[in-house]
């Protein structure tokens, strides 16, 4: 007996051997129960994911001599003949190769006669959108008005070029691609009833390969066993796919967690005996990451059809996720350069060798801070490990909080950028919760203003301009007095009377109460007891909140020269034209103006 292809053998024969598309067959059964007819249906998806052969089901369930339902017999002369392709009444029409108008004229010129031997005439439109415009308005003009005996289905890949006129005439059903595991599951049934010895792993490969079309699954399939002489192994798919065995691919992740550098040269080796698709295998390796980084974060999301499936959750393990999220990268940009390199073998091995020459230490973060904070050193910062003592005079103190912290607090920020450099908004990992933070990234110690103060009266007489910034760091005042505080600079001290100037533009909450509630926190930490005036005037005076500004402001800028000293990311823009967001970085404690 002849071979038949198994997509045509086992080409669906009625509703209940589709695969997939549930939610289109349950919409078409009730209709067709209920006999809630419309008389144009359009159904749109990719290639191969059932379209034409769900129209020609939904034909013989209109046309089956057993009546309208939506479990044609199979067997009636109407129903075989559908089958067999040669129903006068079901007239299927390519529109990717009848574009001329005068072939729809001369097909739609017979709408009007009856049917010959059917309920319905049925035209089968198969990828409708390349009719002509001429044509759509020789079909358009048939959807108008369609007489009650016609019934058209029509079929596109890309419902987007049919004009809306034709659209908003159809009942239109989305058919779906189909998942790896459903086209796998199918493969599995057909092979065993056709009991053709097959894999589980070849069978992924296939599903995989198909990308949603089942049609090309069944002719992968009978290509697989054409090439396997009567077999589907996963070593003979590997090959006729000509997809990269996955033991090479596993084996790079290996030799890159370990560290490797010979054995990672030596798979490279291993693979070029075989001369392969270097570009793919870099493609290979770039899903190999993104699985990995969806098993530390979802195992339960992990696509089964991944032929390494079952390596993953062991790679998993050997990754921190800054370091997959730093692989990915570096193989998605060592894969773009490929398209330039002279010899991809070698540009397949830069690739890796980039790969091992970036993955920072054994999953920790500290590596990396590590040489943020010797960048900091070399600056000629101590990064400070011990809470800063109590400065005895207040100016003093305001300058020990806008610069020592930089220094410790720089590291930071570069283990921040560092994670975003890698595409990623930054993952806390665990360590992040247990572990303790390396010394320079412990939180000091405020210095404690207040018990400062207890033991020793703020002298009015030598209040300064600057001072007064200090001061008002003591003053716990919130609300609409701080604010008025905060943006108050001071002009003159005379008889026991602080004169300040506030802001025009910053009176919005300046209330007649303020100046003698200033007072009164000021004597409570003051040596004497004074009065508040408060002018409204412009001054070019620091106020606590632009001295704030300005020593966050430096803190910023000196973060930022932490970073662009820092040797990885020096590498980084170098190797990844990677750019810094100097809006992004923060450093780690800000200057307050008060509370
Ligand atoms: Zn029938």
């Amino acid at each position: 007996m002849e071979y038949q292809v198994l997509a045509r053998k086992y080409r669906p024969r009625n509703f209940a051997e589709m695969v997939g598309q549930e939610h289109v067959l349950q919409a078409l059964v009730n209709a067709l129960d209920n006999n809630r007819l419309h008389h144009a249906y359009l159904f749109t998806g990719t290639r191969g994911v059932g379209k034409t052969t769900l129209a020609r089901i939904l034909a013989k369930c209109l046309n089956c001599e057993q009546g309208v339902s939506s479990l044609p017999c199979g067997d009636c002369s109407i129903c075989r003949d559908i089958a067999a392709n040669r129903m006068v009444d079901l007239i299927e029409v390519d529109a990717a190769s009848r574009t001329k108008v005068d072939d729809t004229r001369e097909l739609l010129d017979n709408v009007q006669y009856a049917p010959t031997s059917g309920r319905y005439k049925i035209y089968l439109i198969d990828e409708v959108h390349m009719l002509s415009a001429h044509s759509f308005n020789a079909l358009l003009k048939t959807l108008e008005e369609p007489p009650p005996h016609v019934k058209f289905l029509l079929a596109t890949t890309d419902p987007q070029k049919l004009p809306v006129t034709v659209l908003s005439r159809c009942l239109q059903f989305n058919l779906k691609n189909l998942a790896p595991e459903r086209i796998a599951e199918h493969l599995a049934t057909v092979l065993s009833s056709e009991q053709v010895p097959a894999e589980q792993d070849a069978l992924w490969a296939l599903a995989r390969a198909a990308q949603g079309s089942m049609r090309d699954a069944l002719s992968l399939t009978d290509q697989a066993i054409a090439h396997g002489n009567g077999t589907v192994t996963d070593k003979d798919v590997t090959a006729m796919l000509g997809v990269i065995e996955r033991t090479h691919i596993v084996d790079i992740a290996r030799a890159l967690a370990a560290e490797d550098g010979a054995a990672l040269l030596a798979v490279v080796a291993a693979m070029a005996e075989q001369g392969p698709d270097f570009d793919a295998a870099a493609a290979e390796l770039l899903s190999l990451w993104h699985q990995i980084a969806i098993a530390q974060t979802v195992p339960e999301a992990v696509d089964r059809s991944m032929v390494y499936f079952t390596d993953l959750v062991a790679l998993a393990e050997l990754f921190s996720r800054e370091q997959i999220q730093l692989c990915y990268q570096m193989t998605l940009m060592g894969r773009k350069d490929m398209l330039h390199a002279h010899d991809l073998r070698a540009a397949f091995e830069m690739l890796l060798l980039r790969c091992l020459a970036f993955i920072p230490g054994n999953g920790t973060e500290q590596p990396i801070a590590s040489t943020a904070a010797a960048a900091a050193t070399e600056m000629g910062e101590t990064p400070a490990k011990k809470p800063q003592p109590v400065a005895p005079a207040p100016d003093a103190r305001a300058a020990t909080a806008a610069v020592a912290p930089t220094a410790a607090h720089a590291a930071q920020p570069t283990v921040r950028q560092a994670e975003r450099i890698a595409g990623q908004p930054p993952i806390p990992t665990e360590s992040d919760d247990t572990a303790a933070p390396p010394p320079w990234l412990r939180d000091e110690q405020p210095v404690d203003d207040v018990a400062a103060a207890a033991s020793e009266k703020f002298a009015i007489d030598q209040l300064t301009a600057e001072r007064w910034v200090a001061l008002r760091r003591q003053l716990h005042l919130g609300g609409a007095l701080g604010e008025i505080a905060s943006n108050c600079a001071l002009h003159s001290v005379s008889a026991q009377q602080l004169t300040f100037t506030l802001d025009p533009d910053a009176t919005a909450l300046l209330r007649d109460q303020h100046p003698g509630e200033l007072a009164a926190a000021i004597n409570a930490l003051a040596d004497q007891p004074v009065t508040v005036e408060i002018v409204v005037a412009s001054s070019a005076t620091a106020t606590p909140r632009s001295a704030a500004q300005q020593a966050n402001s430096e803190l910023h800028q000196q973060a930022l020269q932490a970073l662009y000293a820092d040797p990885q990311v020096q590498q980084a823009q170098q190797l990844l034209a990677a750019v810094l967001d100097e809006n992004s970085v923060v450093p780690a404690r800000q200057v307050k103006e008060g509370s």
